[in-house]
């Protein structure tokens, strides 16, 4: 069980798919299960369009809602290998929760959480300038093997910087991250459970930075 957590713009979704490779692992992404909700044109999937798109957090019943359907989906696969979590839990109380649902499954046995630590003005920089690919839906970071791009460059798309990422609704979310994540952060780190990174390097450096400390 591998635990990914970090501002925006910190990397680690790439790092969470990295993983995922490498080990054969699950993976529970809160933001792409979000904007899967957001398509379920009911209630919850207008007002999450709207919440999101302020920079808002989505609700605790709402994650642990998606939480749990992924959960279940898990523990009825014949290979399950582990599962990293790209994001989640954010906030002290999702926290309890998963551990409680990591309980009830019995997979609260190498719990690793991971924290990538970049400043605050290096999140902003990455998150004002990160494009996504408007046919694919790749996101393209703003790091410096990416900046030249012109065109997606797994399918050739067109990229536009993302709706969600207006400076706005960044500094909102960071300012979130810091008030409700961090004390996450800081209850694993009471368990003993946590492993700090630093975020601001190149990709694979960072990746074998995590690597290193999962042996
Ligand atoms: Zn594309």
């Amino acid at each position: 069980m591998i635990i990914l957590l970090g501002p925006a713009g910190s990397g680690k979704g790439t790092q969470a798919k990295l993983l995922r490779k490498k080990f054969s692992l699950e993976y529970f992404g809160s933001g792409e299960a979000l904007r899967q909700r957001q398509k379920v044109g009911d209630f919850t999937g207008r007002k999450l369009i709207k919440v999101l798109e302020r920079g808002i957090w989505a609700p605790n019943f709402v994650i642990s809602k998606l939480w749990m359907d992924e959960l279940e989906k898990f523990k009825r696969k014949r290979k399950f290998n582990g599962l990293v979590s790209d994001g989640s839990p954010r906030r002290i109380i999702e926290a309890e929760l998963f551990d409680e649902a990591l309980k009830w499954y019995k997979w609260q046995e190498k719990v690793k959480v991971i924290f990538i630590n970049i400043s605050k003005k290096e999140s902003f920089n990455r998150l004002t300038k990160r494009r996504q690919c408007k046919r694919c839906g790749r996101l393209i970071p703003w790091l410096r093997e990416f900046k030249k791009l012109k065109k997606c460059d797994k399918c050739g798309g067109p990229l536009v910087v993302r709706i969600d990422d207006k400076p706005k609704s960044i500094e909102k979310r960071l300012e979130e991250f810091k008030k409700k994540t961090i004390p996450v952060i800081n209850y694993y780190k009471k368990q003993g459970k946590l492993i700090e990174i630093n975020g601001e390097q190149p990709i694979e450096k960072v990746f074998q930075d995590i690597l290193k400390t999962l042996k």
